[in-house]
Protein backbone atom coordinates (compact mmCIF):
# COMPACT_ATOMS: atom_id res chain seq x y z
CA UNK A 1 0.00 0.00 0.00
CA UNK A 2 1.04 3.97 -0.36
CA UNK A 3 -1.62 5.77 1.61
CA UNK A 4 0.94 7.59 4.44
CA UNK A 5 -1.25 7.35 7.35
CA UNK A 6 -4.24 5.38 8.01
CA UNK A 7 -7.18 6.38 10.32
CA UNK A 8 -9.75 4.61 12.27
CA UNK A 9 -13.25 5.97 13.49
CA UNK A 10 -15.32 7.97 11.25
CA UNK A 11 -17.38 9.42 13.81
CA UNK A 12 -17.38 13.72 14.24
CA UNK A 13 -13.58 13.42 15.52
CA UNK A 14 -12.35 10.96 13.01
CA UNK A 15 -13.99 12.57 10.01
CA UNK A 16 -12.46 15.79 10.82
CA UNK A 17 -9.16 14.87 11.22
CA UNK A 18 -9.17 12.81 8.45
CA UNK A 19 -10.15 15.77 6.09
CA UNK A 20 -7.43 18.04 7.50
CA UNK A 21 -5.05 15.58 7.20
CA UNK A 22 -5.76 15.11 3.52
CA UNK A 23 -5.69 18.54 3.06
CA UNK A 24 -2.13 18.75 4.11
CA UNK A 25 -1.46 16.65 1.26
CA UNK A 26 -0.96 13.08 2.60
CA UNK A 27 -2.88 10.32 1.30
CA UNK A 28 -4.96 8.48 3.95
CA UNK A 29 -6.90 4.87 4.20
CA UNK A 30 -9.87 5.34 6.41
CA UNK A 31 -12.19 2.65 7.94
CA UNK A 32 -15.32 2.61 10.34
CA UNK A 33 -16.41 -0.80 12.00
CA UNK A 34 -19.75 0.28 10.40
CA UNK A 35 -19.40 0.58 6.75
CA UNK A 36 -22.37 3.19 6.47
CA UNK A 37 -20.73 5.74 8.10
CA UNK A 38 -17.68 5.61 5.89
CA UNK A 39 -19.80 5.72 2.97
CA UNK A 40 -22.01 8.64 3.77
CA UNK A 41 -18.64 10.50 4.94
CA UNK A 42 -17.09 9.64 1.37
CA UNK A 43 -20.39 11.17 -0.25
CA UNK A 44 -19.95 13.71 2.19
CA UNK A 45 -16.35 14.61 0.27
CA UNK A 46 -17.10 14.15 -2.92
CA UNK A 47 -19.95 16.83 -2.78
CA UNK A 48 -17.22 19.47 -0.73
CA UNK A 49 -13.71 18.34 -0.10
CA UNK A 50 -11.30 19.25 -2.04
CA UNK A 51 -8.73 17.01 -0.99
CA UNK A 52 -11.21 13.91 -1.40
CA UNK A 53 -8.91 12.36 -3.69
CA UNK A 54 -6.37 11.82 -1.13
CA UNK A 55 -8.64 9.81 0.95
CA UNK A 56 -8.84 6.10 0.43
CA UNK A 57 -12.05 3.95 2.18
CA UNK A 58 -12.07 0.11 2.74
CA UNK A 59 -14.76 -1.52 3.93
CA UNK A 60 -12.54 -4.49 5.35
CA UNK A 61 -9.65 -3.91 8.27
CA UNK A 62 -7.51 -6.01 6.55
CA UNK A 63 -7.48 -4.26 3.13
CA UNK A 64 -7.23 -0.91 4.45
CA UNK A 65 -4.05 -1.68 6.82
CA UNK A 66 -2.76 -3.57 3.55
CA UNK A 67 -3.56 -0.11 2.12
CA UNK A 68 -0.74 1.97 4.32
CA UNK A 69 2.75 2.67 3.74
CA UNK A 70 5.15 0.63 6.51
CA UNK A 71 6.10 1.19 9.01
CA UNK A 72 1.96 2.00 9.49
CA UNK A 73 1.00 4.70 11.23
CA UNK A 74 -2.81 4.09 12.31
CA UNK A 75 -5.00 6.77 14.11
CA UNK A 76 -7.88 5.49 15.74
CA UNK A 77 -10.63 7.60 16.77
CA UNK A 78 -12.64 5.93 18.56
CA UNK A 79 -15.32 5.79 21.36
CA UNK A 80 -12.75 5.43 24.39
CA UNK A 81 -12.52 2.31 26.41
CA UNK A 82 -13.56 -0.69 25.25
CA UNK A 83 -13.62 0.42 21.91
CA UNK A 84 -10.26 1.18 21.62
CA UNK A 85 -8.89 -2.01 23.16
CA UNK A 86 -11.53 -3.95 20.68
CA UNK A 87 -9.69 -2.12 17.76
CA UNK A 88 -6.56 -2.64 19.23
CA UNK A 89 -7.06 -6.07 19.06
CA UNK A 90 -8.44 -6.42 15.91
CA UNK A 91 -5.48 -4.84 14.39
CA UNK A 92 -2.59 -6.26 15.83
CA UNK A 93 -3.18 -9.39 13.95
CA UNK A 94 -2.72 -7.47 10.44
CA UNK A 95 0.18 -5.25 11.32
CA UNK A 96 4.09 -5.65 11.31
CA UNK A 97 6.39 -5.10 13.75
CA UNK A 98 7.18 -1.00 13.87
CA UNK A 99 3.72 0.22 13.32
CA UNK A 100 2.74 2.63 14.98
CA UNK A 101 -0.92 2.73 16.66
CA UNK A 102 -1.63 6.14 17.47
CA UNK A 103 -4.95 6.73 20.06
CA UNK A 104 -6.21 10.30 19.51
CA UNK A 105 -9.48 9.03 21.84
CA UNK A 106 -9.98 10.38 25.31
CA UNK A 107 -8.26 7.35 27.07
CA UNK A 108 -7.29 7.28 30.63
CA UNK A 109 -3.82 7.59 31.00
CA UNK A 110 -3.30 4.35 32.82
CA UNK A 111 -5.53 2.53 30.02
CA UNK A 112 -2.41 4.60 27.75
CA UNK A 113 0.30 3.36 29.99
CA UNK A 114 -0.96 -0.57 29.82
CA UNK A 115 -1.50 0.09 26.20
CA UNK A 116 1.62 1.18 25.48
CA UNK A 117 3.67 -1.43 27.64
CA UNK A 118 1.86 -4.18 25.84
CA UNK A 119 2.13 -3.03 22.34
CA UNK A 120 5.71 -2.23 23.38
CA UNK A 121 6.19 -5.95 24.41
CA UNK A 122 4.57 -7.46 21.32
CA UNK A 123 6.88 -5.04 18.83
CA UNK A 124 4.41 -2.53 18.23
CA UNK A 125 4.39 1.10 18.97
CA UNK A 126 2.25 3.11 20.67
CA UNK A 127 1.59 6.66 21.12
CA UNK A 128 -1.53 7.96 23.15
CA UNK A 129 -2.50 11.75 21.93
CA UNK A 130 -4.73 14.32 23.82
CA UNK A 131 -6.42 15.85 20.71
CA UNK A 132 -8.26 19.08 22.10
CA UNK A 133 -10.46 21.56 20.35
CA UNK A 134 -14.11 19.67 19.40
CA UNK A 135 -14.87 18.40 16.04
CA UNK A 136 -13.57 22.64 14.63
CA UNK A 137 -9.69 21.73 16.04
CA UNK A 138 -9.73 18.09 14.81
CA UNK A 139 -11.03 19.41 11.21
CA UNK A 140 -8.39 23.32 11.07
CA UNK A 141 -5.86 22.65 13.61
CA UNK A 142 -6.50 21.16 17.49
CA UNK A 143 -3.95 20.92 19.82
CA UNK A 144 -2.27 17.68 20.07
CA UNK A 145 -0.66 16.35 23.26
CA UNK A 146 1.31 13.01 22.36
CA UNK A 147 2.98 10.59 24.81
CA UNK A 148 5.24 7.98 23.95
CA UNK A 149 8.68 7.12 23.20
CA UNK A 150 11.02 9.28 20.87
CA UNK A 151 11.52 6.93 18.37
CA UNK A 152 7.58 6.79 17.87
CA UNK A 153 7.79 10.09 18.01
CA UNK A 154 9.76 10.57 14.64
CA UNK A 155 7.31 8.57 12.90
CA UNK A 156 4.00 10.46 14.16
CA UNK A 157 5.94 14.52 14.09
CA UNK A 158 5.77 15.65 10.51
CA UNK A 159 1.82 14.25 10.40
CA UNK A 160 0.97 16.24 13.94
CA UNK A 161 2.83 19.04 13.36
CA UNK A 162 1.19 19.88 9.82
CA UNK A 163 -2.50 19.12 10.96
CA UNK A 164 -2.07 20.81 14.80
CA UNK A 165 -3.18 24.65 15.14
CA UNK A 166 -0.56 27.31 14.37
CA UNK A 167 0.27 30.35 16.67
CA UNK A 168 2.28 33.14 15.41
CA UNK A 169 5.56 33.12 17.40
CA UNK A 170 5.18 37.45 17.37
CA UNK A 171 2.41 37.43 19.08
CA UNK A 172 1.39 34.25 20.40
CA UNK A 173 -2.28 33.69 18.94
CA UNK A 174 -3.67 31.68 16.86
CA UNK A 175 -3.33 31.78 12.90
CA UNK A 176 -7.06 31.70 11.61
CA UNK A 177 -8.27 31.47 8.40
CA UNK A 178 -8.10 28.04 7.58
CA UNK A 179 -11.05 26.53 5.30
CA UNK A 180 -11.88 23.17 3.30
CA UNK A 181 -8.75 22.50 1.01
CA UNK A 182 -6.62 25.56 2.58
CA UNK A 183 -4.87 24.90 5.59
CA UNK A 184 -3.25 27.68 7.51
CA UNK A 185 0.40 27.37 7.18
CA UNK A 186 3.58 28.40 8.82
CA UNK A 187 3.38 29.29 12.56
CA UNK A 188 4.49 27.39 15.58
CA UNK A 189 2.62 24.09 15.62
CA UNK A 190 0.17 23.40 18.70
CA UNK A 191 2.39 20.18 19.72
CA UNK A 192 5.28 18.42 20.86
CA UNK A 193 6.08 15.12 22.68
CA UNK A 194 4.61 15.74 26.09
CA UNK A 195 6.29 12.86 27.60
CA UNK A 196 6.31 8.96 27.87
CA UNK A 197 3.32 6.65 27.55
CA UNK A 198 0.39 7.74 29.68
CA UNK A 199 2.25 11.81 29.65
CA UNK A 200 0.33 13.01 27.06
CA UNK A 201 -3.34 11.62 27.83
CA UNK A 202 -2.71 12.64 31.64
CA UNK A 203 -1.90 16.31 30.75
CA UNK A 204 -5.54 16.14 27.91
CA UNK A 205 -7.32 15.29 31.32
CA UNK A 206 -5.83 18.06 32.95
CA UNK A 207 -6.38 20.12 30.24
CA UNK A 208 -9.84 19.27 30.29
CA UNK A 209 -10.10 20.08 33.88
CA UNK A 210 -9.00 23.24 33.41
CA UNK A 211 -11.64 23.99 31.08
CA UNK A 212 -14.45 22.95 33.25
CA UNK A 213 -13.46 25.28 36.11
CA UNK A 214 -12.90 27.88 33.03
CA UNK A 215 -16.40 27.63 32.15
CA UNK A 216 -17.76 27.60 35.71
CA UNK A 217 -15.63 30.85 36.15
CA UNK A 218 -17.30 32.59 33.31
CA UNK A 219 -20.66 31.25 34.14
CA UNK A 220 -20.56 32.23 37.34
CA UNK A 221 -19.44 35.85 36.12
CA UNK A 222 -22.19 35.96 33.96
CA UNK A 223 -25.02 35.05 36.75
CA UNK A 224 -23.24 38.30 38.81
CA UNK A 225 -23.91 40.48 36.34
CA UNK A 226 -27.46 39.30 35.39
CA UNK A 227 -28.39 39.10 39.02
CA UNK A 228 -25.83 41.94 40.88
CA UNK A 229 -25.96 44.14 37.75
CA UNK A 230 -29.65 43.39 36.47
CA UNK A 231 -28.29 43.30 33.00
CA UNK A 232 -29.80 41.50 30.41
CA UNK A 233 -27.81 38.97 28.04
CA UNK A 234 -27.64 41.61 24.88
CA UNK A 235 -25.85 43.48 27.45
CA UNK A 236 -23.44 41.05 29.13
CA UNK A 237 -22.44 40.08 25.38
CA UNK A 238 -20.60 43.48 25.19
CA UNK A 239 -19.26 43.32 28.37
CA UNK A 240 -17.41 39.99 27.21
CA UNK A 241 -16.37 41.28 24.11
CA UNK A 242 -14.80 44.27 25.95
CA UNK A 243 -12.83 41.61 28.00
CA UNK A 244 -11.87 39.66 25.03
CA UNK A 245 -9.91 42.59 24.17
CA UNK A 246 -7.76 42.72 27.43
CA UNK A 247 -6.06 39.99 29.36
CA UNK A 248 -8.72 37.78 29.67
CA UNK A 249 -8.46 37.22 25.78
CA UNK A 250 -9.21 33.78 25.17
CA UNK A 251 -11.77 31.35 23.01
CA UNK A 252 -14.24 30.47 26.10
CA UNK A 253 -14.45 34.41 26.77
CA UNK A 254 -15.18 35.20 22.86
CA UNK A 255 -17.75 32.21 22.60
CA UNK A 256 -19.51 33.39 25.31
CA UNK A 257 -19.79 37.18 23.91
CA UNK A 258 -21.48 35.13 20.70
CA UNK A 259 -23.74 32.77 23.01
CA UNK A 260 -24.89 35.68 25.44
CA UNK A 261 -25.93 38.25 22.47
CA UNK A 262 -28.03 34.92 20.33
CA UNK A 263 -31.84 35.68 19.67
CA UNK A 264 -33.68 32.59 20.58
CA UNK A 265 -34.52 31.57 17.02
CA UNK A 266 -38.08 29.60 18.00
CA UNK A 267 -39.36 32.59 20.11
CA UNK A 268 -38.79 36.00 21.71
CA UNK A 269 -35.60 37.27 23.46
CA UNK A 270 -32.40 35.79 24.40
CA UNK A 271 -31.62 31.67 23.51
CA UNK A 272 -29.31 30.99 26.75
CA UNK A 273 -32.39 32.75 28.97
CA UNK A 274 -34.58 29.20 27.05
CA UNK A 275 -31.62 26.80 27.66
CA UNK A 276 -32.22 24.34 30.27
CA UNK A 277 -29.71 24.97 33.35
CA UNK A 278 -28.85 21.37 33.94
CA UNK A 279 -25.43 20.48 32.42
CA UNK A 280 -23.26 17.41 31.24
CA UNK A 281 -20.15 15.68 31.69
CA UNK A 282 -18.33 12.94 29.87
CA UNK A 283 -15.76 12.28 32.68
CA UNK A 284 -12.59 14.20 32.45
CA UNK A 285 -13.45 16.53 34.43
CA UNK A 286 -14.19 13.62 36.93
CA UNK A 287 -10.99 12.04 36.44
CA UNK A 288 -8.55 15.01 37.08
CA UNK A 289 -10.70 15.64 40.56
CA UNK A 290 -10.37 11.82 41.29
CA UNK A 291 -6.72 11.96 40.59
CA UNK A 292 -5.79 15.43 42.61
CA UNK A 293 -7.48 13.74 45.29
CA UNK A 294 -5.27 10.55 44.91
CA UNK A 295 -2.49 12.47 44.90
CA UNK A 296 -3.39 14.69 47.68
CA UNK A 297 -2.92 17.84 45.50
CA UNK A 298 -5.24 21.19 46.08
CA UNK A 299 -6.92 21.47 43.18
CA UNK A 300 -10.06 22.41 44.68
CA UNK A 301 -11.34 24.84 42.22
CA UNK A 302 -11.15 22.06 39.23
CA UNK A 303 -13.16 19.46 41.70
CA UNK A 304 -15.69 22.49 42.97
CA UNK A 305 -15.93 22.64 39.35
CA UNK A 306 -17.34 19.40 38.82
CA UNK A 307 -19.43 19.65 41.53
CA UNK A 308 -21.04 22.42 40.16
CA UNK A 309 -22.51 20.81 37.46
CA UNK A 310 -23.37 17.95 39.46
CA UNK A 311 -25.83 20.16 41.49
CA UNK A 312 -27.01 21.74 38.24
CA UNK A 313 -28.01 18.06 36.71
CA UNK A 314 -30.12 17.60 39.77
CA UNK A 315 -32.73 20.32 38.38
CA UNK A 316 -35.87 18.38 39.74
CA UNK A 317 -34.42 18.57 43.08
CA UNK A 318 -33.57 22.00 43.03
CA UNK A 319 -36.74 23.21 41.84
CA UNK A 320 -38.20 21.76 44.86
CA UNK A 321 -35.91 22.52 46.95
CA UNK A 322 -36.49 26.21 45.54
CA UNK A 323 -40.03 26.41 47.15
CA UNK A 324 -38.79 25.16 50.80
CA UNK A 325 -35.12 26.45 51.53
CA UNK A 326 -35.33 30.29 51.74
CA UNK A 327 -31.99 32.85 51.32
CA UNK A 328 -31.87 36.52 51.31
CA UNK A 329 -33.74 38.59 48.74
CA UNK A 330 -31.25 39.80 46.05
CA UNK A 331 -30.14 43.22 45.64
CA UNK A 332 -29.37 45.12 42.94
CA UNK A 333 -25.59 46.94 42.99
CA UNK A 334 -26.26 50.48 42.27
CA UNK A 335 -22.78 51.20 40.46
CA UNK A 336 -23.31 48.57 37.47
CA UNK A 337 -19.73 49.77 35.66
CA UNK A 338 -18.00 49.20 39.00
CA UNK A 339 -19.73 45.72 39.48
CA UNK A 340 -18.40 44.74 35.67
CA UNK A 341 -15.13 46.22 36.64
CA UNK A 342 -14.68 43.94 40.04
CA UNK A 343 -16.06 40.98 38.72
CA UNK A 344 -13.66 41.13 35.73
CA UNK A 345 -10.83 41.32 37.91
CA UNK A 346 -12.46 38.28 40.39
CA UNK A 347 -12.53 36.43 37.20
CA UNK A 348 -9.32 37.04 36.57
CA UNK A 349 -7.83 36.14 39.89
CA UNK A 350 -9.60 32.81 40.11
CA UNK A 351 -8.87 32.29 36.85
CA UNK A 352 -5.12 31.94 37.87
CA UNK A 353 -5.75 30.13 40.74
CA UNK A 354 -7.54 27.71 38.78
CA UNK A 355 -4.28 27.40 36.32
CA UNK A 356 -1.55 27.60 39.26
CA UNK A 357 -4.10 24.11 40.39
CA UNK A 358 -3.86 22.58 37.19
CA UNK A 359 -0.10 23.05 36.78
CA UNK A 360 0.11 21.70 40.36
CA UNK A 361 -1.64 18.33 39.48
CA UNK A 362 0.99 17.91 36.44
CA UNK A 363 3.50 18.99 38.50
CA UNK A 364 2.59 16.06 40.98
CA UNK A 365 2.00 13.76 38.03
CA UNK A 366 5.04 13.71 37.00
CA UNK A 367 6.40 12.41 39.91
CA UNK A 368 4.03 9.61 41.00
CA UNK A 369 4.44 8.53 37.10
CA UNK A 370 8.45 9.35 36.39
CA UNK A 371 7.65 11.35 33.48
CA UNK A 372 9.64 14.65 33.36
CA UNK A 373 7.20 17.31 31.85
CA UNK A 374 8.27 20.81 30.77
CA UNK A 375 5.62 23.42 31.71
CA UNK A 376 6.22 26.07 29.37
CA UNK A 377 5.85 23.62 26.72
CA UNK A 378 2.39 22.54 27.85
CA UNK A 379 1.46 26.31 28.19
CA UNK A 380 2.71 26.81 24.62
CA UNK A 381 1.08 24.42 22.59
CA UNK A 382 -2.31 25.07 24.29
CA UNK A 383 -1.80 28.66 22.85
CA UNK A 384 -3.93 27.06 19.61
CA UNK A 385 -6.78 24.75 18.56
CA UNK A 386 -8.00 23.86 22.24
CA UNK A 387 -10.36 25.05 24.27
CA UNK A 388 -8.73 27.04 26.69
CA UNK A 389 -6.73 28.77 23.60
CA UNK A 390 -5.85 32.27 25.38
CA UNK A 391 -4.10 35.17 25.91
CA UNK A 392 -2.88 34.29 29.50
CA UNK A 393 -1.13 30.85 28.35
CA UNK A 394 1.40 33.18 27.09
CA UNK A 395 2.02 34.35 30.41
CA UNK A 396 1.94 30.82 31.53
CA UNK A 397 4.79 29.78 29.06
CA UNK A 398 6.85 33.59 30.12
CA UNK A 399 6.65 32.47 33.76
CA UNK A 400 7.94 28.53 32.96
CA UNK A 401 10.35 29.88 30.36
CA UNK A 402 11.79 32.07 33.83
CA UNK A 403 11.77 29.29 36.16
CA UNK A 404 10.93 25.98 34.84
CA UNK A 405 10.96 24.81 38.36
CA UNK A 406 8.43 27.45 39.40
CA UNK A 407 6.61 25.82 42.58
CA UNK A 408 3.08 27.70 42.09
CA UNK A 409 2.51 29.86 39.22
CA UNK A 410 1.17 32.27 41.55
CA UNK A 411 4.68 33.03 43.20
CA UNK A 412 5.54 34.71 38.99
CA UNK A 413 6.49 37.76 39.52
CA UNK A 414 3.57 38.54 36.92
CA UNK A 415 0.36 36.32 38.29
CA UNK A 416 1.41 38.04 41.83
CA UNK A 417 0.85 41.40 40.79
CA UNK A 418 -2.11 40.65 38.81
CA UNK A 419 -3.62 38.89 41.95
CA UNK A 420 -2.37 41.45 44.36
CA UNK A 421 -3.85 44.10 42.03
CA UNK A 422 -7.63 42.38 41.93
CA UNK A 423 -7.52 40.11 44.95
CA UNK A 424 -9.84 43.49 46.47
CA UNK A 425 -11.97 43.24 43.80
CA UNK A 426 -12.79 39.39 44.33
CA UNK A 427 -13.20 39.57 48.30
CA UNK A 428 -15.24 42.49 46.99
CA UNK A 429 -17.75 39.83 44.42
CA UNK A 430 -17.32 36.46 46.30
CA UNK A 431 -18.79 38.68 49.68
CA UNK A 432 -21.59 40.44 47.82
CA UNK A 433 -22.75 36.86 46.19
CA UNK A 434 -22.74 35.40 49.82
CA UNK A 435 -24.28 38.17 51.35
CA UNK A 436 -26.94 37.98 48.03
CA UNK A 437 -27.40 34.18 48.36
CA UNK A 438 -25.86 33.49 44.86
CA UNK A 439 -23.68 30.41 45.11
CA UNK A 440 -20.01 30.85 43.26
CA UNK A 441 -18.46 27.82 44.34
CA UNK A 442 -15.81 28.21 41.68
CA UNK A 443 -14.95 31.68 42.63
CA UNK A 444 -15.26 31.46 46.13
CA UNK A 445 -13.02 28.25 46.63
CA UNK A 446 -10.32 29.63 43.88
CA UNK A 447 -10.24 32.99 46.64
CA UNK A 448 -10.12 30.04 50.09
CA UNK A 449 -7.26 28.26 47.74
CA UNK A 450 -5.42 31.84 47.16
CA UNK A 451 -5.60 32.80 50.70
CA UNK A 452 -4.95 29.28 52.21
CA UNK A 453 -1.62 28.37 49.78
CA UNK A 454 -0.13 32.42 51.35
CA UNK A 455 -1.05 31.62 54.99
CA UNK A 456 1.79 30.44 56.67
CA UNK A 457 0.03 29.19 59.42
CA UNK A 458 -3.24 27.08 59.44
CA UNK A 459 -6.14 25.72 61.64
CA UNK A 460 -4.45 22.79 60.74
CA UNK A 461 -2.36 22.80 64.44
CA UNK A 462 -5.72 22.12 66.04
CA UNK A 463 -6.58 19.40 63.30
CA UNK A 464 -3.66 17.67 64.22
CA UNK A 465 -4.30 17.68 68.05
CA UNK A 466 -7.97 16.23 67.56
CA UNK A 467 -6.33 13.29 65.17
CA UNK A 468 -3.63 13.24 68.14
CA UNK A 469 -6.71 12.90 70.28
CA UNK A 470 -8.60 10.19 68.89
CA UNK A 471 -6.56 8.13 67.55
CA UNK A 472 -2.64 9.05 68.96
CA UNK A 473 -1.63 9.83 65.04
CA UNK A 474 1.34 12.15 67.35
CA UNK A 475 1.74 15.78 65.56
CA UNK A 476 5.15 17.49 65.23
CA UNK A 477 5.52 21.34 67.40
CA UNK A 478 6.23 24.64 66.09
CA UNK A 479 9.17 25.17 68.57
CA UNK A 480 11.29 22.23 67.48
CA UNK A 481 12.49 20.54 64.14
CA UNK A 482 10.37 19.10 61.35
CA UNK A 483 10.17 15.43 61.76
CA UNK A 484 9.89 14.86 65.62
CA UNK A 485 6.44 13.49 66.60
CA UNK A 486 5.05 13.74 70.00
CA UNK A 487 2.03 12.22 71.23
CA UNK A 488 -0.16 13.08 74.29
CA UNK A 489 -2.51 10.63 76.73
CA UNK A 490 -5.53 13.36 75.81
CA UNK A 491 -6.87 14.00 78.33
CA UNK A 492 -4.26 14.44 80.62
CA UNK A 493 -3.59 17.00 82.87
CA UNK A 494 -0.41 15.36 84.66
CA UNK A 495 0.93 12.93 82.39
CA UNK A 496 4.58 14.48 80.51
CA UNK A 497 4.52 14.40 76.41
CA UNK A 498 5.76 11.44 74.92
CA UNK A 499 8.25 11.81 71.47
CA UNK A 500 7.69 9.23 69.52
CA UNK A 501 10.41 8.74 67.22
CA UNK A 502 10.77 9.61 63.33
P1 LIG B 1 -17.43 8.59 19.67
O1 LIG B 1 -16.68 8.73 20.93
O2 LIG B 1 -18.89 8.78 19.70
O3 LIG B 1 -17.08 7.15 19.05
C1 LIG B 1 -17.72 6.69 17.88
C2 LIG B 1 -16.74 5.98 16.98
O4 LIG B 1 -16.13 4.87 17.67
C3 LIG B 1 -17.44 5.40 15.78
O5 LIG B 1 -16.57 5.48 14.68
C4 LIG B 1 -17.66 3.97 16.20
O6 LIG B 1 -17.83 3.09 15.13
C5 LIG B 1 -16.37 3.69 16.91
N1 LIG B 1 -16.45 2.53 17.82
C6 LIG B 1 -17.02 2.49 19.02
N2 LIG B 1 -16.88 1.27 19.58
C7 LIG B 1 -16.20 0.52 18.68
C8 LIG B 1 -15.74 -0.82 18.66
N3 LIG B 1 -15.97 -1.65 19.70
N4 LIG B 1 -15.07 -1.25 17.58
C9 LIG B 1 -14.85 -0.42 16.54
N5 LIG B 1 -15.24 0.85 16.51
C10 LIG B 1 -15.91 1.32 17.55
O7 LIG B 1 -16.82 9.57 18.53
P2 LIG B 1 -16.18 11.02 18.59
O8 LIG B 1 -15.79 11.33 17.19
O9 LIG B 1 -17.01 11.99 19.34
O10 LIG B 1 -14.86 10.83 19.45
C11 LIG B 1 -13.82 9.94 19.05
C12 LIG B 1 -12.77 9.90 20.15
O11 LIG B 1 -12.22 11.21 20.30
C13 LIG B 1 -13.34 9.53 21.52
O12 LIG B 1 -12.39 8.77 22.21
C14 LIG B 1 -13.54 10.85 22.19
O13 LIG B 1 -13.47 10.75 23.60
C15 LIG B 1 -12.38 11.65 21.64
N6 LIG B 1 -12.55 13.09 21.60
C16 LIG B 1 -13.75 13.65 21.25
C17 LIG B 1 -13.90 15.02 21.21
C18 LIG B 1 -15.19 15.61 20.78
O14 LIG B 1 -15.29 16.87 20.84
N7 LIG B 1 -16.17 14.86 20.34
C19 LIG B 1 -12.78 15.92 21.54
C20 LIG B 1 -11.55 15.24 21.82
C21 LIG B 1 -11.47 13.89 21.86
P3 LIG B 1 -19.31 2.76 14.55
O15 LIG B 1 -19.63 3.85 13.58
O16 LIG B 1 -19.12 1.44 13.89
O17 LIG B 1 -20.24 2.71 15.72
Amino acid sequence: GNADVGLIGLAVMGQNMALNIADHGYTIAVYNRNYERTREFMAHCERAEPSRGRILPSAELAEFVQAIARPRRIILLVKAGAGTDAVIGQLLPLLDRGDLIVDGGNAHWLDTIRRERELDAAGFRFIGSGVSGGEIGARFGPSLMPGGSAESWRLLEPVWQAIAAKVDPATGRPLEGAAPGRPVTGGEPCTALIGPNGAGHYVKMVHNGIEYIDMQLISESYWLLKHLGGLEAGAIASVFRDWNEGELSSYLIEITSDILQQKDPSGDGFLVDKVLDAAGQKGTGQWTAASALEQGVPANAIAEAVFARALSAMKEERVAASAILQGPEVQREANATHLVDAVRNALYCAKICAYAQGFQLMASAQKTYGWQLDFATIARIWRGGCIIRARFLQKITDAYTRDAALSNLMLDPYFRDALHRGQDHWREIVMLAVRNGLPVPALSSALAYFDGYRSARLPANLLQAQRDYFGAHTYERTDRPRGRFFHLDWPAPDRPETETGT
